[in-house]
């Protein structure tokens, strides 16, 4: 049987990752999506081994120690990381993964697993980005300010991805992500 492949989709916060994912995951239920581990605590209505495993700092450090992640970041003072176990198990079984993680995380994925497939995702501008980050009514004005910087910088870097997709328009970018999965 042949192996399935990894797909990382990254980019900075607020570029539209999430919504990517779930409209992907609709349209092809073949791939599966990673859950990751994460030290935040849970937001309303998420759901235990479904949004995230919830774990304490403890318990995330064991993990790394033991080597049992894939990659692993620390984002605005939480770490959050992917179990290996899970995805390799996928994998050697011929099914398609599915990353959705920050760019310090994507980078590692170069080492643990050359053969993945990066995909960085791009605000059609930075201007957008700030409308967008505000229109989540998620966070203060002083950590808008530290995600647009961070994202410059991000953005700065996307050549190091193997693919470049600018979200502008929803549904492009969602035909434009399936023929690079699919017909790649
Ligand atoms: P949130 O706290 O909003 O769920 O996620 C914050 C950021 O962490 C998002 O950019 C998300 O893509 C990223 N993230 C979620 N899971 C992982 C993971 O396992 N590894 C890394 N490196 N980033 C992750």
């Amino acid at each position: 049987m042949q192996n399935g492949k990894l797909i990382v989709l990254t980019g900075p916060s607020g570029v539209g990752k999430g919504t990517l994912v779930r409209s992907l995951l609709q349209r092809h239920p073949e791939l599966v999506l990673s859950i990751s581990v994460t030290t935040r605590s849970p937001r309303k209505g998420e759901v235990e081994a479904k949004s995230y495993y919830f774990v304490d700092r403890e318990k995330f450090q064991q993990m790394v120690k033991a080597g049992e992640l894939l990659e692993w970041a620390e984002f605005a003072g939480n770490f959050y990381g992917t179990p290996r176990p899970p995805v390799m198990e996928k994998i050697n079984m011929g099914e398609s993964v599915l990353l959705e993680i920050e760019v310090q995380g994507a980078r590692q994925i170069k080492q643990t697993f050359p053969d993945a497939l990066r995909v960085f995702i791009l605000p059609p501008s930075i201007a957008e980005l700030e409308k967008r980050l505000r229109g989540r009514e998620q966070d203060s004005d002083e950590a808008i300010a530290k995600r647009l910087q961070l994202a410059n910088k991000e953005i700065e870097e996307a050549g190091e991805f193997d693919v470049q997709v600018v979200n502008d328009d929803l549904e492009s970018t969602l035909q434009n992500l399936a023929s690079i999965l699919f017909d790649g």
